[in-house]
């Protein structure tokens, strides 16, 4: 069966993964970009369905309760979740299927997928992390805060990941391009492409 990949980008928050993911998509226009479901505010210029499907608490529950999440977690006092129909539906078509997601979610496609390959995108250091997230102005100090000692955290699941791409910063085109190539690498790979290296043997 000719599924799409499976591909998860993860990284502290502040790390860059927006501006990298768009840079990716228009290296790769015909990936599947999941649009997860929060009960988080949107911030000045989120437009609901594009970022994100911004829900209400009790919305998601139930979303939970009928088995429309692939995954979800509660991150910094919300709940961030894939929604299931759409990742079914591309990986079906043959299309990849690309998820920004923390970590605790990654690790819960990696078990119910375990060809997806798990992308980690990290700053160059914690202190340009919190540089970043001051420069983007959006969040409180508390949030901040928060969300520096989540990044640490994170950070420390790198040794389940497939692989780590450094965000350099000003170097976007590049990180996208590694970012590229991962995916291409990985079709490649021996499992992948078994089936048509046995269409020579099997004569
Ligand atoms: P933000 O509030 O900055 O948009 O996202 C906070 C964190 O939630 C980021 O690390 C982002 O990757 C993660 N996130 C976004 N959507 C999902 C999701 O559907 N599931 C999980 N597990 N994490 C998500």
């Amino acid at each position: 069966m000719n599924n799409g990949k499976v591909v998860v980008l993860s990284g502290p928050s502040g790390g860059g993964k927006g501006t990298v993911v768009k840079a990716l998509l228009e290296l790769m226009p015909e990936m599947a970009l999941s649009v997860s479901a929060t009960t988080r505010q949107p911030r000045a210029g989120e437009v609901d369905g594009r970022e994100y499907h911004f829900i209400a608490k009790e919305d998601f529950e139930n979303m939970i309760a009928n088995g429309e999440v692939l995954e979800y977690t509660s991150y910094c006092d919300n709940y961030y979740g894939t929604p299931k129909k759409p990742a079914v539906e591309a990986t079906e078509q043959g299309r990849d299927f690309f998820l920004e997601i923390e970590v605790d979610g990654a690790l819960q496609i990696k078990k119910r997928y375990p060809e997806a390959v798990l992308i980690m995108l990290i700053p160059p250091s914690l202190s340009e992390l919190e540089s970043r997230l001051r420069q983007r102005g959006t969040e409180s100090e508390e949030v901040i805060a928060k969300r520096l000692k989540r990044a640490a955290e994170e950070i420390e699941f790198a040794e389940k990941y497939d692989y780590i791409v450094v965000n350099e910063t000003g170097k976007i085109e590049e990180c996208a391009e590694r970012i590229r190539s991962i995916i291409s690498a990985e079709k490649n790979r021996y499992c992948a492409m078994k089936e048509t290296a046995d269409n020579f043997t099997s004569r």
